[in-house]
């Protein structure tokens, strides 16, 4: 059983995806070919927003927003204790110090009390400028952005969603990557959209920053690439990638409902036994993960040993909070007491997750999770 089954979604989609790769490759416009245009139109359109700018990776499309609000020394930018270290390590790169801040331990996502907690820690006890949040759909479900917006709006802070692990989320009617004043993900072969290598994009409906993302991620172009207004990156989206993602998006939404399904059937068989992810009223998951706690760091390591007996994989995201990652030892600014994060760090347990797991697998799993726990 695999963790993300990428084989069985390429054999069935074989032809088609091996007929648009081949198309590039007879095309020779491996940079900037037709594919990514059209790919960031249908991206832009799919969730919602007027500007899509695909990009090398999620880690860049992060960075690329940072650098479009010209975020630098001396601001203080907020991020969840709790999620992939690229959601604070743009920050440094910046210039900029990372303020981390814990979560709710029902939806793993950034917790608005304590957001603004650590705001009021930095504005009393600080000299840095509280810019911007970094608010991660962890796992799969949007952040809880009415929440979260309250807090930016009565300090000024700007919006950043990390979508990486959300594309297809949405809270009601309305898609992930649509929330933040600029949004991101990643394309990162086992995001719940992936290609088949490294990809990102950056959205917005700001027309001043869609231009200034345009300009940073090939190289602060003005009129063309050898007309250089500003330090930038060169983080375009290669050709080959944007032509899979193309055909990978037809059948997207069908990939989604399937995880949806998986998911269902998994929280049937083991509601009673841990706690299973909790997904709010109105919200849809893109089920990056499917993440359940455990009593403790004990019953955890039962649970992973008797799953690995049963050849089955599993994964524990994340063991450590962001505070404590030695690369941010010396930048922290003590606002940091994420007592949530150390919780969950203990106890969360991810479980094989993907559209093409079958009944029998499923059963498989939560038999061995059963087995470990009563
Ligand atoms: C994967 C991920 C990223 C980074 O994406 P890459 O494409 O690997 O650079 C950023 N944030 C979160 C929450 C992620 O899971």
């Amino acid at each position: 059983m695999e963790f993300r089954d990428l084989k069985r979604q390429y054999q069935l989609h074989k032809k088609e995806i091996d007929g648009a790769v081949q198309e590039v490759i007879d095309g020779v416009h491996f940079i900037s070919g037709p594919q990514v245009t059209r790919l960031e139109r249908e991206l832009a359109e799919y969730v919602g927003v007027g500007h899509c700018i695909a990009c090398a990776n999620g880690t860049d499309a992060l960075q690329l927003a940072l650098m479009a609000w010209e975020i630098g020394a001396g601001d203080a930018v907020f991020v969840p204790d709790f999620t992939f270290f690229s959601s604070g390590e743009v920050v440094p790169l910046t210039g900029a110090v990372p303020v981390f801040v814990d979560i709710d331990r029902d939806t793993f996502n950034i917790s608005a009390d304590s957001l603004r907690d650590a705001v009021e820690y930095v504005l009393h006890h600080t000299d840095l400028n509280p810019k911007a949040v970094v608010a991660v759909d962890l796992f799969g479900q949007p952040a809880d952005y009415e929440a979260v917006r309250r807090v930016a709006d009565t300090y000024g802070l700007l919006v950043l969603e990390d979508a990486a692990q959300s594309f297809g989320g949405m809270t009601g009617e309305q898609k992930t990557c649509s929330f933040g004043d600029i949004s991101t993900t990643s394309f990162f072969p086992a995001k719940p959209l992936g290609c088949y290598g490294d990809g990102g994009a950056v959205f917005t409906d700001n027309e001043e920053w869609a231009q200034r993302l345009r300009s940073l991620h090939v190289h602060g172009k003005g009129s063309d690439k050898y007309d250089n207004i500003r330090i930038g990156l060169n983080s375009r989206l290669d050709t080959l990638q944007a032509a899979v993602l193309l055909e990978k998006l037809k059948f997207f939404e069908e990939e989604i409902t399937a995880c949806g399904r998986v998911a269902a059937a998994y929280d049937e068989r083991l509601r009673d036994v841990v706690k299973t992810p909790v997904i709010l009223n109105g919200n849809r998951s893109g089920w990056a993960q499917y993440t359940i706690c455990l009593k403790d760091a004990a019953e955890r390591d039962k649970v992973m040993a008797q799953m690995k007996a049963d050849g089955i994989p599993s994964a524990v995201y994340y063991r450590k909070p962001m505070h404590r990652q030695e690369a941010f030892a010396g930048m922290l600014c003590g606002a940091e007491r994420c007592e949530n994060t150390e919780y969950v760090c203990d106890r969360c347990l991810s479980l094989p997750m993907h559209p093409y797991l079958e009944d029998a697998e499923i059963a498989s799993v939560c038999e061995s999770v059963r087995k470990a726990v009563e």
